[in-house]
């Protein structure tokens, strides 16, 4: 039988949890990076309402989900990317 103090046995405990905690917190932290609504780079503002959403594909011509109205998916209309990095 393996004898461990009440110190080791605290010890690991704590370090146990501690290293749990880090690892859920990277695996979490990874999967928000891949969100969707992150990439502004596929965001699209309505010319008439300023709604700004989502482009559902790649289409030339798009349909502002607010007020109904075509909107062309030119690099005018398109939002700007956000030049902010995410800190890792
Ligand atoms: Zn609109």
């Amino acid at each position: 039988m393996i004898r461990v103090n009440i110190d080791w046995a605290i010890s690991l405990y704590l370090f146990a949890a501690l290293l749990s905690i880090f690892l859920l917190w990277l695996f979490y932290s990874k999967k928000s990076e891949n969100d969707i609504a992150l990439n502004s780079a596929d965001m699209l503002q309505c010319n008439y309402c300023s709604f700004i959403f989502l482009m559902s594909n790649n289409k030339e011509i798009q349909i502002c989900p607010k007020c109904k109205s075509y909107i062309s998916a030119d690099a005018d209309t398109k939002t700007k990317p956000q030049k902010t990095k995410h800190k890792k």
